[in-house]
């Protein structure tokens, strides 16, 4: 039988068996099926699914009903498998996933796009960089805990931990989480107002809001100092970096208790962070130090190799450098204390290979960033070794605040060299000596300049500098 009439009939009884079958069954087992042959009396269709011969057997003689009754006569319906049929239903079908699929990143990306439009303009406004999101940030044994309380306080802010108070070492990532913070809310609750302000923008802000306020006559109005508060006080989430700045600044620190107890009472977010914990705030009031350790502490800890070499990883997938897997580990060996340096050293062999063409080997990356084998050797401890050797004194006087000038004497060339030769920072160095980072730079700044005129000093150096390196 010709297969325009064959089509014809079996759309006659897909209309009586739409009234009759179950929807379900209809749409999902008759509809797709395709008339094939009418030879005889036997009425047969093709099905690309499997299930479909098994399922329809049920039905069979209700399709062979409606089948005799269009035909006139007595007429048997067969469903067959057809291999082809299935391909085609089955590239169908993923044609169409697919297109769902692009539907649905189209609209995904759309209504994150406007969302990063609003966030942008949003953290513009509040100060922050949109290089410092929780999504970027390497989670590794030394910062778990900072970042898992910063992402609770991001979720709930001013609920759990109020204040959050983090700190840690420079370039280890307080910045990024402190920000990252700030971010989070932006983006997920886009109502609450976040303010970002590093201690040393607070700490200028008033005082020139007291310079303002200080009229012609010499009278205080107290219009600028109000304008000032409101600022930090009317928002929902404080975010302030680098709280340890204000340590000693009287008015600062009364000013940021103020604003603390201000904002805490209506139970709004704070979040501080700091190179040290509140119990190494020397000089601050007691009151104000209590508010910092109210909430929670959370330290973050020198990063190990792993987590370094996984930052290094990270950053050059994220900028689509080539960097090879001995030159990472390389790296992040020498650069064991800083993330900043880590990323420094990054840009810096990225951006020279890239300008020179040279591949990045770890022969090319030692001559870009000037490594002498020795330096890797030369320890604090090394130092204080030779230098109390040297001297005749002992390493526990050198660290102590015995002041008998032989000690003091070696203690100072000690803190030179120890800058010089391991390139470490000022406050790593005063940990190591137990003293401030102020007293560490004071004393390095002092043997430089004492070497340009005393012949023994600078004698003395070049000949423990010799030694250490021997
Ligand atoms: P800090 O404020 O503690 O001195 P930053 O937050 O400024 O340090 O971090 C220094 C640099 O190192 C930043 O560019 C930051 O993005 C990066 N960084 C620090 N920790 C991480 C980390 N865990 N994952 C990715 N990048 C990090
Ligand atoms: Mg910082």
């Amino acid at each position: 039988m010709e297969d325009e009439l064959i089509k014809r009939i079996w759309d006659d009884v897909l209309n009586i068996l739409k009234e009759t079958i179950t929807a379900t069954t209809y749409e999902t087992w008759i509809k797709p099926l395709v008339p094939h042959s009418f030879d005889d009396n036997c009425f047969c269709a093709l099905t690309g699914q499997n299930l479909a011969v098994q399922i329809l057997q049920k039905n069979q003689k209700e399709i062979s009903k409606a089948l005799s009754e269009i035909c006139s006569k007595e007429v048997y319906f067969k469903v067959m498998y057809d291999e082809n049929l299935h391909k085609q239903l089955e590239k169908e079908r993923q044609k169409l996933k697919k297109e769902e699929e692009k539907e649905f990143i189209k609209n995904l990306e759309k209504k994150i796009s406007s969302k990063y439009d609003a966030l942008k303009q949003m953290q513009s406004s509040c100060n922050l960089n949109l290089k410092y999101k929780f999504d970027n940030f390497v989670v590794g044994a030394n910062n778990k805990f900072a970042y898992a309380v910063a992402v609770a306080v991001a979720k709930e802010p001013g609920r759990q931990y109020n204040p959050l108070f983090i700190y840690g070492g420079s370039g280890l990532g307080k910045t990024h989480l402190l920000q990252a913070i700030g971010h989070d809310i932006l983006f997920n609750k886009p109502k609450l107002k976040v303010k970002y302000v590093k201690a040393e923008e607070f700490i200028n802000d008033m005082v020139n809001s007291i310079a303002k306020g200080i009229d012609k006559t010499g009278k205080n109005n107290n219009a600028k100092m109000n304008e000032f508060r409101d600022k930090y006080r009317n928002v929902d989430v404080l975010l302030v970096d680098d709280i340890q700045l204000i340590e000693g600044k009287a008015r600062t620190e009364e000013e940021m208790f103020n604003t603390f107890e201000s904002l805490h009472n209506s139970g709004r977010q704070i979040v501080f962070t700091s190179d040290r914990s509140p119990d190494k705030f020397e000089n601050t009031p007691e009151r104000l130090k209590t508010r910092f350790q109210m909430g929670l502490l959370a330290d973050i800890q020198v990063p190990d190799i792993e987590t370094r070499m996984a930052i290094l990883t990270k950053l050059s997938r994220d900028n689509n450098v080539k960097m090879p897997n001995d030159v990472i580990e390389f790296l992040s060996t020498i650069y064991n204390k800083n993330i900043r340096e880590l990323e420094g050293a990054f840009n810096t062999i990225s951006a020279y290979t890239s300008i020179n063409e040279l591949p990045i080997t770890v022969e090319i990356v030692k001559k870009i960033i000037n490594y002498s084998e020795k330096r890797k050797n030369v320890t604090i401890e090394g130092i204080l070794d030779i230098v109390g050797e040297y001297y005749n004194v002992s390493v526990e006087d050198i660290k102590s605040t015995n002041r008998a000038a032989k000690t003091a004497y070696a203690r100072q060339a000690a803190i030179y060299l120890a800058k010089e030769l391991t390139g470490e920072s000022f406050p790593y160095i005063g940990e190591c000596f137990n003293r401030k980072h102020t007293t560490i730079m004071y004393s390095h700044q002092k043997v430089k300049k004492d070497m340009a005129c005393d012949m023994n000093l600078s004698r003395d150096i070049k000949e423990l500098t010799d030694r250490i390196n021997a």
